[in-house]
């Protein structure tokens, strides 16, 4: 089983090795470059990376003909990351070497109205699991992050006022992952880390909005490549007023939210009402590939209500690229809807270049985008 240990770096030593670790520069003159710094401070401070098992200098670099430069690579050694995703009815949980490369990612069943005590607990006990599994012998942990299916201050790492999780109101899920690992601790919103780990599928487009559709909606904002966290609340979209015939109250005391009307839940909750029993959202996506007019019908409304929303923020923040995930992200008729929404309501400037489209990072998006937040915190 392997141990926990901070990273032993000082604050020049942790700016190279993350230039390395996120595949900046592989040489020293490249980190020279990006760093600032003068080469000969460069080349001390690599010799004392090498030298602490950190850095490797490995094969040969990329330029052709003459003497080929070597390579510096994190050190397979230098560490791991323990990452989750926590969803309403699933967690996903992943260890990561600290390149943000997964060693192991596995799925299983939770259930997270358990409350955080036993959520958490139970989430330690699974990486502890991973671990002993997967970690190469020696290798030490060096930092423990989770996404949370709901807004989280990142000052204090609390989670606040989330819908359809009991209990975990203005809980200090950082303190209580911090107390059992004695580690750097990334908690956050789980959008925000699949928004950071689907911009990397997107080489080129600096400001993107990443949508979560799954039991409840979520964005994530990347504003010039880096995630806009605002105060914490930035792309929370949830609790938007839309426009509809009926009134709905939804969970936060307003009444006629965009999540009362478009959510997984809210989705779920219509289908009983029509006589059409589902356990997660996932399974509408399957009544919809089985041409399930109730389910086809609902999931264009709560795309088309969603649509609206977006048109909204489309106009003022003119992104690049709106990608959508989430389970329900896989119902062709969503993301039509979405498009057909934002593309006649929004000025033909802000959707000229605008790409609507399903993410592409995959399962692990969120997985990734915590690797990628985490080195950060442990560097
Ligand atoms: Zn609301």
């Amino acid at each position: 089983m392997s141990g926990k240990e901070r990273l032993p770096v000082t604050g020049a030593q942790g700016g190279l090795l993350r230039l390395v670790a996120t595949g900046q520069a592989e040489s020293r003159a490249e980190l020279a470059r990006l760093s600032g710094l003068a080469a000969s401070s460069v080349s001390l401070r690599v010799e004392e990376l090498l030298e602490a098992r950190l850095l490797v200098e490995e094969g040969s670099g990329t330029s052709r003909g003459g003497r080929r430069p070597r390579r510096l690579r994190l050190a397979p050694s230098a560490g791991l990351l323990a990452v989750a995703d926590l969803g309403a009815h699933h967690v996903r949980l992943g260890l990561l070497d600290l390149s943000g490369t997964p060693l192991a990612v596995e799925e299983r069943a939770c259930d997270i109205t358990a409350g955080p005590e036993t959520v958490l607990d139970w989430m330690a006990d699974a990486f502890d699991d991973l671990l002993r599994t997967h970690a190469p012998p020696g290798v030490p942990l060096r930092g423990v992050g989770t996404g949370i299916p709901g807004p989280v201050d990142p000052a204090s790492g609390r989670v606040v006022g989330p819908s359809r999780m009991p209990g975990w109101n203005n809980y200090p899920v950082a303190d209580q992952l911090g107390a059992r690992y004695d580690l750097p601790v990334l908690v956050e919103n789980d959008a925000n880390l699949m928004a950071v780990g689907e911009a990397r599928s997107w080489p080129g487009s600096d400001n993107l909005m990443v949508l979560k559709v799954g039991t409840g909606i979520g964005c994530g904002v990347i504003v010039n490549g880096r995630l806009h966290r605002g105060r914490g609340a930035a792309g929370d979209i949830s609790h938007v007023r839309v426009r509809t015939d009926s009134s709905v109250m939804c969970a936060c005391g307003h009444p006629d939210c965009l999540e009362a009307y478009a959510s997984g839940a809210a989705l779920m909750a219509a289908l009983a009402e029509a006589g059409v029993a589902v356990d997660r959202p996932a399974d509408i996506v399957g009544l919809v590939n089985d041409a399930v007019p109730e389910a086809t019908s609902q999931v264009r409304n709560a795309g088309r209500l969603i649509g609206e929303v977006l048109t909204v923020l489309v106009n003022f923040f003119n992104p690049d690229v709106i990608a959508v995930g989430g389970s329900l992200s896989a119902a062709e008729p969503l993301i039509a809807a979405i498009r057909a929404a934002v593309y006649e309501r929004c000025l033909p400037l802000a959707t000229r270049d605008l790409e609507i489209a399903p993410a592409r990072a995959g399962q692990d998006s969120a997985l990734l985008g915590a690797g990628a937040l985490l080195l950060d915190a442990v560097l």
